[in-house]
């Protein structure tokens, strides 16, 4: 992907564990590459089109100024985080923090922390079936697009289903959102928990009633199995509730392990179903 590059931007600031490290300062050395599509803004030579990389630096400046951590890994996190919030072209960022007056009784020439950060896409299922569903996905989708670091990009119509597994309760609404996140898996099925708790979850029978249900469907590319995460879901080529509204908004994304697209996972449950119910 094409990158614009701010080498070694100057900073005086007051980073360090040391005391005195907070209190008198030194030099720090940020560097940053941008990766985002320039062709646009290179085929109108439109400011709007790129990333105006002063205005990078200034924010860079002022972070690093106006802020104060022990750790040069915490600075290089926040100003990722910072320029990819501030940024939506931006896809990855790649900072180095170098600090050449590291004082640790031994002359060296530089210690330094490098990171890479960007952005992810994932897929979330959603779904009720206890009190005003929709008004409860409604206000959960605004409270996941409230956080800084969460885009929520599609979001499917809802539909209303039979309930799967534990059949004796009420309908399910249900829908797919496509999302932008800053969050590893871990950190987003934390977030989806807090979500759902906050709307009054409470986990009792497994598949039972539920006021709401976030589930990651997909992110990225990633295949992952844990104790506490599996993606993609286990069992989202089973559900039709789940496959058919992420093939609203994802027809075309395609499962990393099947290797096939939503669209042709959804018409193969329906081959199998009418199979099934013949
Ligand atoms: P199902 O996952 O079969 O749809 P459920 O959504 O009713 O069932 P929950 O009680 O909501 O199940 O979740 C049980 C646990 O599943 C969660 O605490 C979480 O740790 C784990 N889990 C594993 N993979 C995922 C995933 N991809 N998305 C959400 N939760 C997951
Ligand atoms: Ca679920
Ligand atoms: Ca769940």
């Amino acid at each position: 992907m094409d990158c614009i590059k701010i080498v070694e931007l100057e900073i005086y600031a007051n980073h360090g564990l040391l005391k005195e490290e907070n209190v008198l300062g030194q030099k720090f050395l940020v560097s940053a590459d941008l990766y985002l599509d320039t062709r646009k803004a290179g085929k109108s030579d439109e400011m709007e089109l790129s990333v105006n990389y002063c205005d990078v630096c200034k924010l860079i400046d002022s972070y690093v100024k106006e802020n104060t951590h022990n750790l040069i890994e915490t600075l290089s996190e926040n100003i990722a985080e910072k320029i990819l919030c501030n940024y939506p072209l931006v896809e990855k960022v790649d900072i180095e923090v170098k600090k050449p007056w590291a004082p640790i009784g031994l002359p060296l020439k530089y210690v330094s922390v490098n990171i890479s950060r960007s952005r992810h896409t994932a897929y979330i299922s959603i779904g009720s079936n206890m009190g005003d569903k929709e008004k409860t996905i409604k206000a959960a989708v605004e409270e996941l697009s409230k956080d800084p670091l969460i885009t929520v990009c599609k979001q499917s119509e809802l539909i209303v289903t039979k309930p799967y597994g534990y059949e004796d309760q009420d309908d399910f609404l249900n829908g797919a959102l496509e999302i932008k996140t800053l969050y590893t898996p871990e950190e987003l099925l934390e977030k989806l928990h807090e979500v759902e708790a906050k709307f009054g979850r409470v986990r009792e029978i497994h598949w039972g009633p539920r006021t709401l249900d976030l589930d990651i469907i997909m992110y990225d590319c990633v295949v992952m199995s844990g104790e506490h995460l599996t993606i993609p879901h286990t069992d989202m080529q089973n559900r039709e509730f789940v496959l058919k509204p992420l093939a609203e908004i994802g027809e075309y994304v395609v499962h990393p392990v099947f290797k096939k697209t939503v669209g042709q996972l959804l018409s193969e449950l329906y081959t199998r179903n009418k199979e099934v119910s013949m």
